[in-house]
């Protein structure tokens, strides 16, 4: 077997859709995608209409020789631009050979390495995430890294942000954008027995549900994330059929009979695969898995075949065990993305691609409150943790039990003004998406916050 990197590249039609036809046809030739990048956007600076370009890497796994992976990568290509587009030029995927092993070869029609890669920074960015510390096959005395090619370049203008897909109808996340607006991620929780608006939303009362959708989007919601189980902590679970049967219904007359929420992405709140594919297929858009696919061993594959982005959060245990797991001898934040580092690779190794992965540190799940406060403070020093670059965060600080107790606020309904501080340290540290049950009023929180610190 050997160990070879490819680099991803399409600025043609739907070109994450073209990267994970090309991701997939490897697999099936057994070429084995083991690892993804981000993947980036590349805004074109001197001919503007022409389209962005995106660009990533893979580790791949292959028994093939390095022409026959050639052959292999242009018949790939080739499938997918005749699919695409008819008669046209440019073509929508472009597959190239970076490294194989740590092989030099020379063919008249292929060079390993790739002859201009340490010239691209948008080949060597994603590299780097991948094997930022090696070097280039025969570096002899020279001991730099592709991380040193990488930063000896000039940087590019603007910064190549690294992209999320959604859903067609919503915009990619680009968590690597200063700029960028934080999302405001409604909580409809149809339980009647949620800590905080449990037994508020009916499964039911289709009436009352499309007011409420109406009003979260008028409140500036751009993601509603539906829940059919509670987990809050001591929660009793309610079994997938109970579950789907409060959720899909909801989620399909939200899809079918609210067109304002055309543009509003869904997610789904569950760690039951049978009920995150149920959701998806009635119109979901994001997998929320409070266990990062731990609790469900079906949930990682689910998601890969289903090619929906997935939230994954941190936590340990189950909602009934996870209060006494709150042991982080060497700091929450170095325990916390160890661990969220195994789950994204527990998903790469079941074909979620990098690019799909969104993480969430799980404030109040198997965590106290200093360590629900010290993740607020540091949020930077996650999202920077190495291996977990360039990935979007969210935050569920909402009327959470350390919110309550720094305020003496027993009711969590009444937690509004502590979350607010909350959410404006979310988005101070970096969030990418707040989970909030005050729509209206975190809307307004992070409006201003984003005013702030998104310049
Ligand atoms: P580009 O990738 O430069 O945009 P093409 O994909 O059309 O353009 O590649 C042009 C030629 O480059 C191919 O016909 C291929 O034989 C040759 N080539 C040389 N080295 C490599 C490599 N490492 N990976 C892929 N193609 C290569
Ligand atoms: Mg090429």
């Amino acid at each position: 077997m050997h160990r070879a990197f490819i680099a991803l590249g399409s600025n043609v039609g739907d070109r994450v859709e073209m990267i994970e036809k090309a991701c997939l046809e490897l697999d099936h030739a057994n070429i084995k995608v083991k690892r993804t990048s981000s993947l980036f956007e590349t805004t074109p600076m001197y001919v503007l209409d022409q389209d962005t370009f995106i660009n990533g890497v893979c580790e791949v796994e292959t028994s093939l020789s390095p022409i026959e992976l050639l052959d292999k990568l242009q018949s790939i290509e080739i499938e997918l631009g005749r699919k695409k587009l008819i008669d046209k030029g440019p073509r929508s995927i472009d597959l190239d050979i970076l490294l194989y092993d740590q092989e030099v070869f020379s063919h008249e029609r292929l060079n390993i390495p790739h002859n201009l890669m340490l010239e691209r920074d948008f080949v060597l960015r994603p590299l780097c995430q991948l094997i930022p510390h090696e070097q280039p096959p025969k570096a002899g005395k020279n001991t730099n890294t592709y991380t040193d090619y990488l930063r000896a370049l000039p940087p590019p203008e603007p910064t190549p942000y690294s992209t999320t897909p959604i859903s067609p109808h919503f915009p990619s996340i680009h968590a690597t954008d200063p700029k960028r607006t934080t999302h405001v991620m409604a909580i409809l929780n149809l339980t009647p027995d949620s800590f905080s608006d449990g037994g508020t939303h009916s499964s039911t009362d289709f009436t009352q549900l499309t007011e409420t959708v109406r009003s979260f989007i008028a409140q500036g919601a751009t993601i509603i994330d539906v829940g059919g189980e509670s987990t809050r902590p001591g929660s009793t679970p309610v079994g997938a059929d109970e579950e789907i049967a409060r959720v899909v219904p909801a989620i399909e007359h939200i899809r079918q009979n609210i067109p304002e929420a055309s543009n509003i992405a869904i997610s789904i709140d569950t760690y039951r695969a049978v009920v995150a594919e149920a959701a998806c297929n009635a119109g979901a858009d994001i997998i929320n898995d409070i266990s990062a696919g731990v609790m469900d061993p079906e949930m990682l594959p689910t998601a890969a075949r289903l090619e929906k982005s997935i939230i994954l959060m941190h936590m340990r245990g189950t909602p009934q065990t996870m209060t006494e797991l709150t042991d982080y001898p060497t700091g929450v934040i170095l325990e916390v993305s160890a661990e969220l580092r195994q789950r994204v690779a527990a998903a790469e190794n079941a074909g979620i691609r990098r690019w799909r992965i969104i993480l969430d540190p799980g404030l109040g799940f198997a965590k106290n409150q200093p360590h629900d406060l010290e993740i607020l403070r540091d949020l930077p020093a996650l999202r920077n943790a190495e291996g977990l670059e360039c990935l979007p965060w969210l935050m569920g600080p909402s009327r959470k039990r350390f919110v309550g107790s720094i305020t003496g606020v027993k009711t969590p309904k009444e937690r509004v003004w502590g979350t607010a501080a909350t959410v404006s340290a979310s988005v101070s540290g970096g969030a990418d998406i707040v989970r909030v049950h005050d729509v209206k009023e975190m809307s307004h929180v992070t409006k201003v916050a984003d005013a702030i610190y998104r310049v």
